[in-house]
């Protein structure tokens, strides 16, 4: 910017140099035209009467101002005029270009100033910006969040029946909910999570964010309170993602990617989450086609991208409708035993049993003494 500053300002010096010599050239061939015409005029002047009285007038005229009539002649007073003439018109012209250059440079600095308030602007807006995102980040204390690589390893270890590494004597709850956002069960379920105080973990179909404006700023809100997002595909379409019971990697992986780029065209180009989870598991992929989840396994660790599954359910998926009474109970007997307990539960449509039971398994898990944790 400086050096743009400094190169017009010399193009602008370099400009009111010719300007002047321009000007000045000019004016001195003023100058030494009405010298030749006052000299071709005198020579006239000695030929003719008429002239001498014209002289003789002038002279008279000069004659209040006791000026030496042999020193002085009509002419050179003409000659003196024009030569005023010249040199005021000359001291205008520099006069005007030192004007513009001065405008000029008051323009660049109004140019520059009213840039750099710009400048300070945006990063204003950054900053509360920021400050938004602390205060999401706030509402959430550090040590509530863990990391997905932890927890889907301990799922993993538990899976196969060895006891987690990250097995510690801590009960944890990890509340999650599937196939969201929803217009009529995720605010029910935002509610909830605000009433008891806790946080839950997201994991959404990239479908159902683009569906509305209502769901994107549901998703917002689940941000702004403090919640995390995970990755449940694009699509959630089984013959899609796993055509004839098999994972399709490329289709899986542009599924999540896509979610991804729903996500950030919301929460911002900044917002990524590592935390994935495959419509009906890894667990289901694992024994259907053990060769496409260990291909698929490498594929996402390489992203960052981490499984998340679950160890407990509110079953509000599967089997016959439940009520609020009925999912809670479902919660109590597969957490029971569970040091760490991922839950798995949904908020899309229809799951409005799911909302209705929320406050009553939050309160029974706090009872057993569990901290709530989300994952990112
Ligand atoms: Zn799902």
């Amino acid at each position: 910017m400086s050096d743009d500053i400094n190169n017009s300002m010399n193009y602008i010096n370099e400009t009111s140099k010719i300007n002047t010599t321009n000007e000045t050239g000019e004016a001195d061939d003023t100058v030494r035209n009405s010298e030749n015409s006052e000299n071709s005029e005198i020579n006239d002047d000695s030929k003719t009467k008429e002239d001498n009285s014209e002289t003789n007038e002038i002279s008279e005229n000069i004659r209040p101002f006791e000026i030496d009539e042999d020193e002085i002649d009509e002419e050179d007073l003409k000659g003196i005029k024009r030569r005023k003439f010249a040199i005021l018109f000359t001291i205008m012209a520099i006069a005007i270009v030192i004007g513009s250059v001065i405008a000029v440079q008051k323009f660049i600095i109004n140019k520059q100033t009213a840039e750099t308030l710009n400048a300070n602007e945006i990063s204003d807006s950054k900053g509360s910006k920021n400050q938004i995102d602390n205060k999401a980040s706030n509402s959430e204390n550090s040590s509530e969040v863990e990391d997905v690589a932890f927890i889907e390893k301990y799922l993993n270890q538990q899976m196969k029946g060895q006891m987690p590494d990250g097995a510690d004597g801590k009960k944890v709850v990890y509340l999650t909910f599937d196939d969201g956002p929803s217009e009529t069960v995720t605010p029910q379920v935002l509610d909830a999570l605000k009433a008891e105080n806790v946080h839950a973990t997201f994991f959404l179909v990239g479908k159902a964010i683009d569906e509305s404006e209502v769901n994107k700023n549901i998703v917002k809100r689940e941000i702004t309170e403090g919640n995390a997002i995970g990755n449940h595909t694009y699509s959630h379409n089984y013959k899609y993602l796993y055509p004839n019971g098999k994972i399709n990697l490329e289709n899986c992986m542009s599924d999540f990617e896509k979610t991804n780029q729903s996500l950030k065209n919301i929460l911002g180009q900044d917002f990524s989450t590592r935390a994935v989870r495959f419509p009906g598991g890894q667990m289901t992929w694992d024994k259907k086609d053990p060769a496409g989840a260990n291909a698929m396994d490498e594929a996402l660790h390489e992203k960052d991208y981490h499984q998340i599954d679950w160890n407990s359910l509110s079953q509000d998926a599967e089997g016959a409708h439940k009520n609020a009474e009925q999912l809670k109970q479902e919660v109590i007997k597969t957490v029971s035993g569970r040091e760490k307990a991922i839950i798995l539960m949904h908020d899309t449509y229809g799951k409005e049993e799911t909302a209705k039971a929320l406050p009553e398994i939050i309160k029974y898990l706090k009872q057993q003494g569990y901290e709530f944790k989300i994952m990112k």
